[in-house]
């Protein structure tokens, strides 16, 4: 008799449980649930490289990287050459680091390498005697109070490919043109056989959240006039450092992505089209997940890269 009644509540528990399950799902609207998951994979994205780290890449260039940004710093007889800043609490480790590293030693440049706000903040905690970066960067920032929004204003400004020669150092800096924004320098330092990307190029990883202010073609550009460099060492300014061959894979990747995306749009038509969603999925998603999905983010960033591409293909850009 006990045992009836143990099986009698057990089956009400089931079905209370299964009837809440069901109110719960009701409740949650789809969009709800997909925006929650996406902004959890981002905040997975983004926190991945917690902590922080000061590389040396040759006997005179080095890259410090905290939580998801990484830059460039050379020592030279004049002093330090920083590019970019990010924040002030990415600039305050980094100065943290080079007096620990190299007491008495000043920061002489920092250079800017596109006008995007994530990278240019927080320039004070250097002191640098000098800042360099794009002509147009004003043009971005006129609407910005500089001081109160922590970015320092430039002391010489650059247009076009332009040579340094910083303390016996020569710097490259090679403008990208309508790339990842018209401000963006790469950097070559052809004596170390470095260069630095900044979001420009990863390494086996995706960019974040569709590649903010990408022209596709002219990234493309960009990117494949960096792959005829000479270089050994690639960094970019987000997650880990490689080699020339990574610079390529990802062009590959991005070059892939957007002929996958071209060719189903030109079979089924835009996402409207009755049907056309599984064929993107099938013929875009699908391929794309088996060559590249053990790379850093794929899980995470795949879906708005997917529909940037789309944006690009369809607007033409
Ligand atoms: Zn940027």
């Amino acid at each position: 008799m006990n045992l009836i009644r143990l099986f009698e509540r057990a089956k009400c528990a089931t079905y209370l449980m299964l009837a809440c399950g069901v109110l719960f799902l009701n409740a949650c609207d789809f969009g709800d649930v997909a925006t929650k998951r996406f902004l959890q994979n981002a905040s997975v994205y983004f926190s991945r490289d917690a902590g922080a780290s000061f590389t040396r890449l040759s006997p005179d260039v080095f890259s410090y990287q905290k939580g998801f940004n990484r830059n460039l710093v050379l020592r030279t007889s004049a002093g330090f050459v920083v590019i970019d800043c990010f924040n002030p609490d990415f600039a305050r480790g980094l100065a943290d680091e080079l007096r620990e590293r190299f007491p008495g030693e000043s920061v002489h440049t920092l250079i800017y390498s596109h006008y995007h706000l994530d990278h240019v903040r927080g320039g004070a905690e250097l002191a640098p005697a000098r800042v360099i970066g794009h002509r147009d960067l004003k043009k971005y920032w006129r609407f910005l109070e500089l001081d109160r929004d922590g970015i320092l204003p430039l002391t010489r400004e650059i247009n076009g490919d332009t040579r340094l020669n910083i303390g016996g150092l020569e710097l490259r800096l090679l403008d990208m043109g309508l790339s990842h924004t018209d401000t963006l320098f790469a950097v070559h330092l052809p004596e170390s056989r470095v260069l630095f990307a900044p979001d420009l190029g990863f390494v086996r990883s995706l960019p974040p959240a569709g590649l903010p202010d990408m022209y596709y073609p002219g990234y493309i550009a960009a990117l494949e006039r960096l792959a005829k460099i000479d270089f050994d060492t690639y960094v970019p300014s987000h997650f880990q450092t490689g080699k020339r061959a990574d610079l390529r894979e990802y062009l590959t990747f991005l070059k892939e992505t957007r002929a996958l995306v071209r060719k189903a749009y030109d079979r089924h038509g835009p996402i409207a089209e009755p049907g056309a969603a599984g064929h993107y999925y099938d013929e875009i998603y699908l391929p794309l997940k088996a060559k590249y999905g053990d790379w850093v983010g794929f899980d995470e960033m795949i879906l708005p890269f997917l529909v940037r591409n789309f944006a690009g293909v369809y607007l033409g850009y």
